[in-house]
């Protein structure tokens, strides 16, 4: 975080920041989830938000379970054609601004689903930040993840849905 400290000969000093830095800084803190888990990705998604990794050190631990309330859609599991308009729609209930997170090969290309039933891909229907290889891929990778994100928020580098806005894309 940017922030300039002035204090001189052990007195009380005074800090330097911006609006955004600060605004930042709490957005960076309090990542709040909605787990989108069609199938066994989301088993991986609870142990991630077991004890053991701890994910309230993200600020990411408090799971809602209403779109409006929520600040990072992680997508875990196969999408298929199906269910696409209803991810689409909890992703447009969700407030700005919002990250997508696609865990699992399922859900970053239709895995070994590729049959006329299974989305190739979610980034087909909505911007993703961040993808999660594997299948499935473990809690380490998720938590990578919600660090990946705090990034994107930190740097104030483009979401996903910035370059889908720059490209006239909708969802
Ligand atoms: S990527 Fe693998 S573990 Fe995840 S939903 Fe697909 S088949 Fe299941």
């Amino acid at each position: 975080m940017a922030v300039e400290q002035h204090q001189k000969d052990g007195q009380s000093g005074y800090a330097l920041t911006t609006f955004e830095t600060v605004l930042a800084w709490g957005r960076k803190w309090s990542i709040w989830p909605f787990p989108f888990a069609t199938a066994c990705c989301g088993i991986e998604v609870m142990a991630t938000l077991g004890t053991h990794y701890d994910t309230s050190r993200f600020g990411a631990e408090v799971v809602r379970f209403s779109p409006r309330q929520a600040d990072m859609l992680l997508v875990a599991g196969t999408v298929n054609y199906k269910m696409a308009p209803v991810l689409k729609r909890i992703y447009q209930q969700m407030l700005e601004p919002k990250w997508v997170v696609s865990m699992g090969a399922c859900a970053c290309s239709g895995g070994f689903y590729d049959n006329y039933s299974v989305l190739q891909g979610i980034d087909q229907i909505i911007p993703v930040d961040v993808y999660i290889p594997g299948c499935p891929p473990n809690p380490e990778s998720v938590v990578d993840a919600i660090v990946a994100i705090q990034k994107i928020i930190e740097t104030g580098a483009p979401r996903a849905a910035d370059r889908w806005a720059a490209e006239g894309r909708t969802v």
